[in-house]
Protein backbone atom coordinates (compact mmCIF):
# COMPACT_ATOMS: atom_id res chain seq x y z
CA UNK A 1 0.00 0.00 0.00
CA UNK A 2 1.40 3.50 -0.94
CA UNK A 3 2.06 5.70 1.79
CA UNK A 4 0.52 9.20 2.24
CA UNK A 5 3.61 10.35 1.75
CA UNK A 6 4.03 8.74 -1.88
CA UNK A 7 0.58 9.84 -2.77
CA UNK A 8 0.94 13.46 -2.09
CA UNK A 9 1.82 16.35 -5.08
CA UNK A 10 5.65 16.37 -4.82
CA UNK A 11 4.97 20.35 -4.99
CA UNK A 12 2.50 19.82 -2.28
CA UNK A 13 4.81 17.97 -0.54
CA UNK A 14 7.64 20.92 -0.81
CA UNK A 15 5.36 23.61 -0.20
CA UNK A 16 5.99 26.20 2.35
CA UNK A 17 2.74 27.66 3.49
CA UNK A 18 1.42 30.84 4.39
CA UNK A 19 2.07 32.09 7.79
CA UNK A 20 -0.42 34.26 8.98
CA UNK A 21 0.32 36.36 11.92
CA UNK A 22 -2.34 33.98 14.27
CA UNK A 23 0.47 31.12 13.15
CA UNK A 24 3.08 32.63 15.17
CA UNK A 25 1.26 33.64 18.21
CA UNK A 26 -2.23 31.91 19.26
CA UNK A 27 -2.40 32.44 23.30
CA UNK A 28 -5.11 35.12 24.82
CA UNK A 29 -4.77 38.16 26.80
CA UNK A 30 -2.70 39.44 25.06
CA UNK A 31 -1.78 42.81 23.04
CA UNK A 32 -2.54 42.02 19.43
CA UNK A 33 -0.97 44.60 17.14
CA UNK A 34 0.84 42.13 14.93
CA UNK A 35 -2.09 41.53 12.65
CA UNK A 36 -2.83 45.28 11.13
CA UNK A 37 -5.99 44.72 12.49
CA UNK A 38 -7.93 47.74 13.53
CA UNK A 39 -8.48 47.70 17.57
CA UNK A 40 -12.00 49.04 17.04
CA UNK A 41 -15.42 47.24 16.47
CA UNK A 42 -15.33 44.28 18.73
CA UNK A 43 -15.79 41.45 18.32
CA UNK A 44 -15.85 41.62 14.30
CA UNK A 45 -12.16 43.45 14.06
CA UNK A 46 -10.32 39.96 15.04
CA UNK A 47 -9.12 37.63 12.49
CA UNK A 48 -10.65 34.11 13.18
CA UNK A 49 -8.90 31.35 14.95
CA UNK A 50 -6.97 29.78 11.84
CA UNK A 51 -7.55 26.30 13.32
CA UNK A 52 -11.02 26.55 14.79
CA UNK A 53 -9.28 25.12 18.54
CA UNK A 54 -12.37 26.02 20.49
CA UNK A 55 -14.45 24.05 17.86
CA UNK A 56 -12.64 21.22 17.02
CA UNK A 57 -12.39 20.71 20.60
CA UNK A 58 -16.47 20.82 21.38
CA UNK A 59 -16.69 18.43 18.15
CA UNK A 60 -14.19 16.23 19.42
CA UNK A 61 -15.65 15.61 22.51
CA UNK A 62 -19.30 15.14 20.58
CA UNK A 63 -17.80 12.66 18.20
CA UNK A 64 -15.44 10.91 20.61
CA UNK A 65 -12.44 11.78 18.63
CA UNK A 66 -9.02 13.66 18.65
CA UNK A 67 -9.09 17.62 17.37
CA UNK A 68 -5.58 16.41 15.69
CA UNK A 69 -7.79 14.17 13.66
CA UNK A 70 -10.30 16.82 12.52
CA UNK A 71 -10.47 19.35 9.90
CA UNK A 72 -13.53 21.83 8.88
CA UNK A 73 -14.27 23.43 5.87
CA UNK A 74 -16.77 26.09 4.24
CA UNK A 75 -18.76 23.25 3.65
CA UNK A 76 -17.68 19.66 2.88
CA UNK A 77 -17.24 21.23 -0.31
CA UNK A 78 -13.65 22.68 0.65
CA UNK A 79 -12.71 19.11 1.89
CA UNK A 80 -13.52 17.64 -1.59
CA UNK A 81 -11.67 20.19 -3.34
CA UNK A 82 -8.24 19.99 -0.89
CA UNK A 83 -8.76 16.23 -1.31
CA UNK A 84 -8.03 16.67 -5.41
CA UNK A 85 -5.07 19.27 -4.79
CA UNK A 86 -3.55 17.08 -2.13
CA UNK A 87 -3.05 14.17 -4.42
CA UNK A 88 -4.16 14.65 -7.77
CA UNK A 89 -1.34 16.29 -10.40
CA UNK A 90 -4.19 18.23 -12.86
CA UNK A 91 -3.72 16.26 -16.37
CA UNK A 92 -2.32 13.00 -14.94
CA UNK A 93 -3.72 11.50 -12.04
CA UNK A 94 -7.30 10.04 -11.91
CA UNK A 95 -10.36 9.32 -9.20
CA UNK A 96 -12.87 6.44 -8.95
CA UNK A 97 -16.10 7.11 -8.33
CA UNK A 98 -19.63 5.53 -7.72
CA UNK A 99 -22.28 6.16 -9.95
CA UNK A 100 -24.94 7.77 -9.68
CA UNK A 101 -23.58 9.67 -6.63
CA UNK A 102 -23.06 13.62 -5.34
CA UNK A 103 -22.49 15.74 -8.21
CA UNK A 104 -19.76 17.55 -6.43
CA UNK A 105 -16.85 14.98 -6.89
CA UNK A 106 -17.25 15.48 -10.67
CA UNK A 107 -17.34 18.98 -10.55
CA UNK A 108 -14.45 19.39 -8.26
CA UNK A 109 -12.67 16.91 -10.48
CA UNK A 110 -13.51 19.10 -13.43
CA UNK A 111 -12.16 22.28 -11.91
CA UNK A 112 -8.48 20.36 -10.92
CA UNK A 113 -8.45 19.09 -14.76
CA UNK A 114 -8.61 14.94 -13.41
CA UNK A 115 -10.06 12.61 -14.82
CA UNK A 116 -13.19 11.10 -13.19
CA UNK A 117 -13.41 7.15 -13.67
CA UNK A 118 -17.53 6.31 -12.66
CA UNK A 119 -18.42 3.02 -11.94
CA UNK A 120 -22.20 2.13 -11.71
CA UNK A 121 -23.77 0.83 -8.74
CA UNK A 122 -25.68 -2.03 -9.60
CA UNK A 123 -29.44 -2.47 -10.45
CA UNK A 124 -29.87 -2.71 -7.05
CA UNK A 125 -27.47 0.28 -6.05
CA UNK A 126 -25.08 -1.81 -4.71
CA UNK A 127 -20.93 -1.23 -4.67
CA UNK A 128 -19.49 -3.26 -7.65
CA UNK A 129 -16.35 -3.24 -5.43
CA UNK A 130 -14.56 -5.56 -7.81
CA UNK A 131 -15.54 -3.07 -10.67
CA UNK A 132 -14.16 -0.06 -8.92
CA UNK A 133 -11.26 -2.16 -8.05
CA UNK A 134 -10.43 -2.42 -11.58
CA UNK A 135 -10.84 0.87 -12.55
CA UNK A 136 -8.05 1.89 -10.86
CA UNK A 137 -4.55 1.97 -12.21
CA UNK A 138 -1.01 3.49 -11.15
CA UNK A 139 -2.49 7.08 -11.08
CA UNK A 140 -5.53 6.33 -9.39
CA UNK A 141 -5.66 8.70 -6.04
CA UNK A 142 -8.67 8.97 -4.61
CA UNK A 143 -11.82 6.75 -4.30
CA UNK A 144 -15.27 8.66 -3.44
CA UNK A 145 -17.77 6.27 -1.69
CA UNK A 146 -20.87 8.30 -0.37
CA UNK A 147 -22.96 6.48 2.46
CA UNK A 148 -26.16 6.72 2.54
CA UNK A 149 -25.31 7.14 -0.86
CA UNK A 150 -26.94 10.95 -2.72
CA UNK A 151 -29.64 10.62 -4.78
CA UNK A 152 -30.07 6.95 -4.35
CA UNK A 153 -30.69 7.09 -0.45
CA UNK A 154 -28.91 3.58 0.51
CA UNK A 155 -26.42 2.44 2.43
CA UNK A 156 -23.75 0.44 1.26
CA UNK A 157 -22.47 -3.10 3.46
CA UNK A 158 -19.71 -2.07 6.17
CA UNK A 159 -18.22 -5.45 4.64
CA UNK A 160 -17.89 -3.84 1.00
CA UNK A 161 -16.68 -0.24 2.16
CA UNK A 162 -14.13 -2.25 4.37
CA UNK A 163 -12.70 -4.35 1.59
CA UNK A 164 -12.40 -1.50 -0.73
CA UNK A 165 -10.14 -0.08 2.30
CA UNK A 166 -8.36 -2.80 2.28
CA UNK A 167 -7.86 -3.17 -1.47
CA UNK A 168 -7.65 0.19 -3.01
CA UNK A 169 -3.90 1.69 -3.18
CA UNK A 170 -5.12 5.34 -2.63
CA UNK A 171 -7.16 7.85 -0.60
CA UNK A 172 -10.67 6.69 0.24
CA UNK A 173 -13.22 9.56 0.58
CA UNK A 174 -16.59 8.11 2.54
CA UNK A 175 -18.96 10.87 2.98
CA UNK A 176 -21.11 10.63 5.13
CA UNK A 177 -23.23 13.68 4.89
CA UNK A 178 -26.56 11.53 6.23
CA UNK A 179 -25.44 8.97 8.24
CA UNK A 180 -27.27 10.62 11.24
CA UNK A 181 -30.38 9.90 9.20
CA UNK A 182 -29.09 6.02 8.68
CA UNK A 183 -29.30 2.96 11.06
CA UNK A 184 -25.95 1.79 10.64
CA UNK A 185 -22.90 3.18 12.13
CA UNK A 186 -20.57 5.87 11.15
CA UNK A 187 -16.94 4.65 10.18
CA UNK A 188 -15.06 6.89 12.50
CA UNK A 189 -14.31 4.21 14.95
CA UNK A 190 -12.14 2.77 12.06
CA UNK A 191 -9.53 5.85 11.46
CA UNK A 192 -7.59 4.07 13.66
CA UNK A 193 -6.81 1.25 11.47
CA UNK A 194 -6.81 3.39 7.80
CA UNK A 195 -4.60 6.56 7.88
CA UNK A 196 -5.45 6.69 4.29
CA UNK A 197 -9.16 7.34 5.16
CA UNK A 198 -11.25 10.72 4.91
CA UNK A 199 -14.22 10.65 6.51
CA UNK A 200 -16.58 13.54 5.73
CA UNK A 201 -19.51 15.01 7.56
CA UNK A 202 -21.81 17.88 7.76
CA UNK A 203 -23.63 20.60 9.81
CA UNK A 204 -25.83 21.02 6.91
CA UNK A 205 -28.27 18.55 7.31
CA UNK A 206 -29.37 16.47 10.68
CA UNK A 207 -27.56 19.43 12.42
CA UNK A 208 -29.80 22.16 10.26
CA UNK A 209 -26.82 24.48 9.36
CA UNK A 210 -26.31 24.78 5.80
CA UNK A 211 -26.50 28.34 6.04
CA UNK A 212 -23.46 28.44 8.64
CA UNK A 213 -21.21 26.28 5.83
CA UNK A 214 -19.27 24.19 8.16
CA UNK A 215 -18.28 20.60 7.13
CA UNK A 216 -16.13 18.06 8.61
CA UNK A 217 -13.03 15.62 7.62
CA UNK A 218 -12.12 13.23 9.95
CA UNK A 219 -8.78 11.44 9.06
CA UNK A 220 -4.92 10.75 9.87
CA UNK A 221 -3.30 14.08 11.14
CA UNK A 222 -0.59 13.44 8.34
CA UNK A 223 -3.20 14.31 6.09
CA UNK A 224 -4.99 16.87 8.08
CA UNK A 225 -1.31 18.42 8.45
CA UNK A 226 -1.72 18.60 4.46
CA UNK A 227 -5.17 20.67 4.60
CA UNK A 228 -3.85 23.15 6.81
CA UNK A 229 -1.07 24.03 4.52
CA UNK A 230 -2.89 24.46 1.36
CA UNK A 231 -6.86 25.86 2.74
CA UNK A 232 -7.11 29.38 2.95
CA UNK A 233 -5.53 30.74 6.60
CA UNK A 234 -9.27 31.98 7.69
CA UNK A 235 -11.21 29.36 5.92
CA UNK A 236 -13.70 29.33 8.82
CA UNK A 237 -15.07 33.43 9.85
CA UNK A 238 -15.79 34.43 12.94
CA UNK A 239 -19.63 34.65 12.68
CA UNK A 240 -19.66 30.34 11.92
CA UNK A 241 -17.50 29.60 14.31
CA UNK A 242 -19.38 31.47 17.30
CA UNK A 243 -22.69 30.33 15.95
CA UNK A 244 -21.55 26.75 15.32
CA UNK A 245 -20.22 26.50 18.75
CA UNK A 246 -23.36 27.44 20.38
CA UNK A 247 -26.03 25.65 18.34
CA UNK A 248 -23.50 22.63 19.35
CA UNK A 249 -25.42 22.75 22.27
CA UNK A 250 -28.75 22.30 20.67
CA UNK A 251 -27.61 18.10 20.12
CA UNK A 252 -31.10 16.91 21.78
CA UNK A 253 -32.90 19.28 19.11
CA UNK A 254 -30.54 17.74 16.57
CA UNK A 255 -32.01 14.17 17.47
CA UNK A 256 -35.49 15.50 18.24
CA UNK A 257 -35.45 17.08 13.97
CA UNK A 258 -33.56 13.24 13.32
CA UNK A 259 -36.64 11.47 15.02
CA UNK A 260 -39.45 13.63 13.42
CA UNK A 261 -37.88 13.72 10.14
CA UNK A 262 -37.89 9.69 10.24
CA UNK A 263 -41.76 9.73 11.03
CA UNK A 264 -42.50 11.93 8.21
CA UNK A 265 -39.93 10.02 5.85
CA UNK A 266 -42.43 6.84 6.63
CA UNK A 267 -45.44 8.70 6.57
CA UNK A 268 -44.26 10.18 3.13
CA UNK A 269 -43.76 6.87 1.90
CA UNK A 270 -47.30 5.03 2.15
CA UNK A 271 -48.95 8.32 1.05
CA UNK A 272 -46.44 8.46 -1.97
CA UNK A 273 -47.48 4.25 -2.70
CA UNK A 274 -50.81 5.30 -3.30
CA UNK A 275 -50.50 7.61 -6.60
CA UNK A 276 -50.79 5.70 -9.71
CA UNK A 277 -48.38 8.07 -11.41
CA UNK A 278 -45.83 6.78 -8.46
CA UNK A 279 -44.23 3.40 -9.67
CA UNK A 280 -41.53 2.94 -6.96
CA UNK A 281 -40.14 4.27 -4.13
CA UNK A 282 -36.63 3.02 -3.12
CA UNK A 283 -35.76 2.22 0.67
CA UNK A 284 -33.88 5.50 2.14
CA UNK A 285 -31.66 5.78 4.84
CA UNK A 286 -31.54 9.49 4.64
CA UNK A 287 -33.57 12.63 4.65
CA UNK A 288 -35.26 12.36 1.29
CA UNK A 289 -36.55 10.24 -0.65
CA UNK A 290 -35.71 8.61 -4.45
CA UNK A 291 -39.43 8.30 -6.39
CA UNK A 292 -40.17 6.84 -9.63
CA UNK A 293 -42.83 8.64 -11.33
CA UNK A 294 -44.37 7.39 -15.23
CA UNK A 295 -43.20 11.13 -15.83
CA UNK A 296 -40.97 12.90 -14.08
CA UNK A 297 -40.19 16.31 -16.21
CA UNK A 298 -44.58 17.09 -16.33
CA UNK A 299 -44.63 16.11 -12.43
CA UNK A 300 -41.48 18.06 -11.48
CA UNK A 301 -43.02 21.12 -13.35
CA UNK A 302 -46.68 20.63 -12.50
CA UNK A 303 -45.18 21.29 -8.59
CA UNK A 304 -43.21 24.22 -9.68
CA UNK A 305 -45.97 25.76 -10.72
CA UNK A 306 -47.95 24.65 -7.29
CA UNK A 307 -44.87 26.29 -5.38
CA UNK A 308 -43.27 22.79 -4.52
CA UNK A 309 -39.86 22.33 -5.82
CA UNK A 310 -38.29 18.60 -5.37
CA UNK A 311 -35.10 17.27 -7.36
CA UNK A 312 -35.01 16.30 -10.85
CA UNK A 313 -33.22 13.22 -11.08
CA UNK A 314 -34.55 11.68 -13.96
CA UNK A 315 -31.82 11.83 -16.53
CA UNK A 316 -29.12 10.39 -13.91
CA UNK A 317 -27.99 6.73 -14.46
CA UNK A 318 -29.84 4.33 -12.69
CA UNK A 319 -32.49 7.05 -12.08
CA UNK A 320 -34.65 7.33 -14.54
CA UNK A 321 -37.93 8.60 -14.26
CA UNK A 322 -36.84 9.53 -10.96
CA UNK A 323 -37.60 12.44 -8.78
CA UNK A 324 -35.84 12.81 -5.08
CA UNK A 325 -37.97 14.57 -2.44
CA UNK A 326 -36.49 16.17 0.60
CA UNK A 327 -38.35 15.06 4.03
CA UNK A 328 -39.95 18.72 4.85
CA UNK A 329 -41.60 19.67 7.88
CA UNK A 330 -45.19 18.39 8.27
CA UNK A 331 -46.77 21.17 7.17
CA UNK A 332 -44.62 21.19 4.05
CA UNK A 333 -45.21 17.44 3.50
CA UNK A 334 -49.05 18.30 3.43
CA UNK A 335 -48.15 21.18 0.76
CA UNK A 336 -46.50 18.47 -1.59
CA UNK A 337 -49.54 16.19 -0.79
CA UNK A 338 -52.30 18.50 -1.85
CA UNK A 339 -49.85 19.90 -5.02
CA UNK A 340 -49.81 15.98 -5.83
CA UNK A 341 -53.70 15.69 -5.22
CA UNK A 342 -54.08 18.11 -7.71
CA UNK A 343 -52.16 16.75 -10.24
CA UNK A 344 -53.71 13.41 -9.78
CA UNK A 345 -57.18 15.26 -10.39
CA UNK A 346 -56.32 16.98 -13.36
C1 LIG B 1 -25.57 17.83 1.16
C2 LIG B 1 -24.35 17.00 0.96
C3 LIG B 1 -23.13 17.39 1.50
C4 LIG B 1 -23.01 18.65 2.29
O1 LIG B 1 -22.28 19.60 1.68
P1 LIG B 1 -21.94 20.94 2.48
O2 LIG B 1 -20.97 21.61 1.58
O3 LIG B 1 -21.30 20.51 3.78
O4 LIG B 1 -23.20 21.68 2.70
C5 LIG B 1 -22.03 16.57 1.35
N1 LIG B 1 -22.13 15.40 0.69
C6 LIG B 1 -23.29 14.99 0.17
C7 LIG B 1 -23.37 13.67 -0.49
C8 LIG B 1 -24.43 15.78 0.28
O5 LIG B 1 -25.58 15.37 -0.27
Amino acid sequence: MKTIEQLIRPNIKSLRPYSSARDEFSGEQAIFLDANENPFNKPYNRYPDPYQRKLKKKIGELKDIEAEHIFLGNGSDEAIDLTFRSFCEPGIDNVISIDPTYGMYQVAADINNIEIRKVKLTKEFQLDVDGLLAAADQNSKILFICSPNNPTGNCFPATDILSLLDKFNGIVVLDEAYIDFAPEKSFLPHLAKYPNLIILQTFSKAWGMAGIRLGMAFTSPEIIHIFNHIKYPYNINILTQQTALQLLEKADDKNTWVQELLRQKEQMSLKMKQYPFIQKIFPSDANYLLIKTTAPKEIYNFLVDQGVIVRDRSTVSLCEGCLRVTIGSKEENNALYAALDQYQNK
